[in-house]
């Protein structure tokens, strides 16, 4: 089941906001082989792939590893202990970036993927099976970020949704667990100074101030949290997530119906953000993604740039159906 690639609390909660039938499984993205890692100008580096982030877990996502012995999660568990008695950007809400992580070059959209210096902190990139040391619990954008999708930009759009819904239930709920868990106002003071420096170490002041009695109990605190969102119904989540929550669930159900649309429109026009690249007698368009060109024979740009402004049922006479869809799906061709 498409459902079961994601964590498991996260699958409760896209089943709350949508038919799991609709969730497509992203084939063409495939880690075992990954596609990425080829001898492209634009390839990917072999060990780092993708991860080339370094995420924000939430507190009861830290705690799922704390709170089970399975010696499968033992990896994860150990870069997780590190991370606390470290210190760094460990507070009630869970584990930031550490300090020293060079945001500034992950912001730039060309290194992804290519600056091993911007390798995840939890991924272990000897071990070809379990890369990822917290993929049981890994956070919304990991869960969500395919390289290359089934319906390409529509597909895109879809997981982008997903990651928005379910980061803001990432968030709500590590909130929630501040308050069930009797958080302290001195530590909520705390943290609250500890979110307006980033990129600093806490001085042991801070930290001590940040977690009071639970200072050296830090792994238990994050297991509690996990038992408390476990047991939570989906129903109750959506309902603690209020508007934020609310607001991501209908786009995402937006998103799902736009997944389910494969109608020819009734006009075409070229897309206006298609970057191409020649490999001998092939060329590849890129639009929404680097990573997810559509590689078409030279020859073919010509039918293709004819279908510009012509009727849909013109464009799929020069091109054959399941080729307009997808220059559609990848929005080489848009309706017009
Ligand atoms: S999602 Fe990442 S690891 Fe998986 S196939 Fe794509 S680039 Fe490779
Ligand atoms: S948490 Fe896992 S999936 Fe996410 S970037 Fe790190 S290793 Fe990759």
């Amino acid at each position: 089941m498409p459902l079961d690639a994601l964590p498991p609390l996260a699958r409760s909660w896209v089943r709350a906001a949508l038919d799991p039938a609709v969730v497509p499984t992203e084939r063409r993205a495939d880690c075992s082989a990954c596609p990425m890692v080829d001898d492209a100008e634009t390839a990917f580096l072999r060990d780092v792939r993708c991860c080339t982030y370094e995420p924000v877990l939430a507190n009861f996502q830290v705690g799922a590893f704390f709170r089970d012995a399975d010696p499968a999660l033992e990896p994860g568990r150990r870069r997780l202990a590190a991370r606390i008695r470290a210190r760094s950007g460990v507070t009630p809400l869970g584990i930031d970036r550490p300090p020293e992580y060079p945001l500034w070059r992950a912001a730039d959209e060309g290194n992804f993927g290519r600056d091993a210096e911007l390798a995840c902190g939890y991924l272990d990139a000897s071990d070809d099976a379990r890369r990822c040391t917290v993929h049981r619990a890994r956070n919304a954008v990991c869960a969500t970020w395919f390289c290359k999708h089934e319906r390409a930009a529509i597909g895109g759009r879809f997981w982008l949704a997903v990651r928005a819904y379910l980061s803001a239930i990432e968030s709500a709920l590590a909130h929630h667990c501040l308050h069930a868990l009797a958080i302290d106002d001195t530590a909520l003071l705390a943290l609250t100074v500890e979110q307006d420096r980033p990129f600093q170490e806490p001085t042991p002041a801070l930290y001590a101030a940040l977690w009071g009695d639970r200072r050296f109990h830090e792994q238990r605190f994050f297991a509690a949290c996990h038992e408390l969102v476990e047991a939570l119904p989906a129903a109750e989540v959506l309902a603690l997530g209020g508007p934020a929550v609310e607001r991501h669930r209908r786009a995402l159900r937006a998103a799902a119906a736009a997944l389910s649309d494969e109608h020819v429109p009734e006009r075409v026009r070229l897309g206006s953000d298609v970057d191409e690249s020649r490999r001998g007698d092939l060329v590849a368009l890129r639009t929404y993604r680097e990573s997810d060109a559509v590689v078409v024979p030279v020859a073919e740009l010509e039918a293709i740039a004819g279908c510009d402004g012509r009727s849909g049922d013109e464009a799929e006479r020069a091109l054959g159906r399941r080729q307009l869809r997808v220059l559609l799906d990848h929005e080489v061709l848009v309706p017009g």
